[in-house]
């Protein structure tokens, strides 16, 4: 694809993260033209705006891809139906409410020859690669996750993220254990998890979680939707050369408390690279390893019952 062929991209579910995200990235990038918005609410001035997928597949617009950025509990019927009329198809995170529909819209992507990527943004955070570069070859005694927000400045009024498939905290600790997949050398495995829910919601509010990988090594996980006060989104790793720590979700790395590396935060440009990549080689990339994590914490975490929450 080049500036003068365009991907022509329908964006589906015109939220926050469609606006603080997809939109600007997509209009710094020529490789893609944002041509129609599907909305049940919202309009996009200057663009046709369909209230269904439906209304738009029956419009006669014209386009070669779909931007999915609704919540993940809806993400695969509204996928399929793309795939299936030859759409190339980009997920936001989480690819889905579950394994087994992702794994079904990988076969369709594949029956079909159309691409499918599922995103995982924070990977696409700057100090993520030097950090993996760093702890290639480097002996790993020990991680630690620590992803603590207020839910209420970061998700007011999303009450599907309390739904079943909303994955309550783990919303954004997905973000966490989509870096730790990336970053450390080798597999882990849980072997216990305990979920705080709130009496009057579906989903965790605060989750500790333990992990060990092939070699024994602890990977531990404190994700708290009650975070008031700094914020935290760190990933701290022992090693026998130094301890390296990523804060900021993966903006800056940190080597025996130096900071080593900070660039600016170019995470959703750099999924729209990869899109237009993806597509131009007419393949797909969908890692399911972040979301089998947290299938296996609501598998095998114990339940705890904490305090109703009311927004
Ligand atoms: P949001 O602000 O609630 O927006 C989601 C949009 O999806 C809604 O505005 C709505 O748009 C559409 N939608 C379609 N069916 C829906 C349904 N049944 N219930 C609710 N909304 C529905 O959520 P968001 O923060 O943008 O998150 C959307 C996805 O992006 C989630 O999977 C989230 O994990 C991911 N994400 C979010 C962030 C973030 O910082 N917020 C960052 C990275 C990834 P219309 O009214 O236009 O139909």
């Amino acid at each position: 694809m080049t500036a003068a062929t365009p991907i022509r991209v329908a964006l589906i579910g015109l939220g926050k993260i469609a606006r603080d995200q997809h939109l600007p990235a997509m209009a710094a990038d020529p490789r893609f033209a944002l041509v129609a918005v599907v909305s049940r609410h919202a309009q996009q001035p200057g663009l046709p705006s369909f209230h269904t997928f439906d209304d738009l597949l029956a419009s006669g617009v014209a386009f070669d891809a779909v931007a999915l950025c609704t919540p993940p509990q809806v993400r695969h019927g509204l996928a399929r139906r793309a795939l299936e009329a030859g759409k190339h198809v980009m997920l936001e995170k989480p690819p889905g409410a579950t394994l087994s529909e992702v794994e079904d819209l990988r076969q369709v992507a594949d029956a079909r020859g159309v691409t499918l990527q599922a995103t995982w943004h924070s990977r696409y955070a700057p100090a993520v690669a030097p950090a993996r570069a760093w702890l290639e070859g480097r002996t790993i005694t020990a991680a630690r996750i620590n992803w603590r927000e207020d839910v209420r400045v970061w998700h007011p009024g999303q009450d599907w993220i309390w739904e079943p498939g909303g994955l309550g905290v783990f919303d954004p600790g997905i973000n966490a254990l989509s870096i730790a997949t990336a970053v450390l050398p080798r597999p882990f495995f849980l072997t216990e998890a305990t979920l705080h829910v709130p009496e009057n919601r579906q989903s965790p509010i605060q989750a500790q979680l333990a992990f060990v990988d092939t070699l024994g090594v602890p990977v531990t996980a404190e994700f708290d939707f009650l975070q008031t006060g700094p914020q935290s989104w760190d990933i701290e790793v022992d090693t026998d050369g130094g301890a390296l720590r990523l804060s900021h979700g993966g903006a800056r790395l940190w080597i025996d408390r130096a900071l080593v590396h900070e660039q600016p935060e170019a995470e959703y440009p750099g999924l729209y690279a990869r899109f237009a990549e993806l597509i131009g080689a007419g393949q797909s990339d969908v890692d399911v390893t972040p979301l089998r994590h947290v299938a296996d914490v609501f598998l095998l975490g114990r339940r705890v019952a904490a305090p109703a929450f009311i927004e």
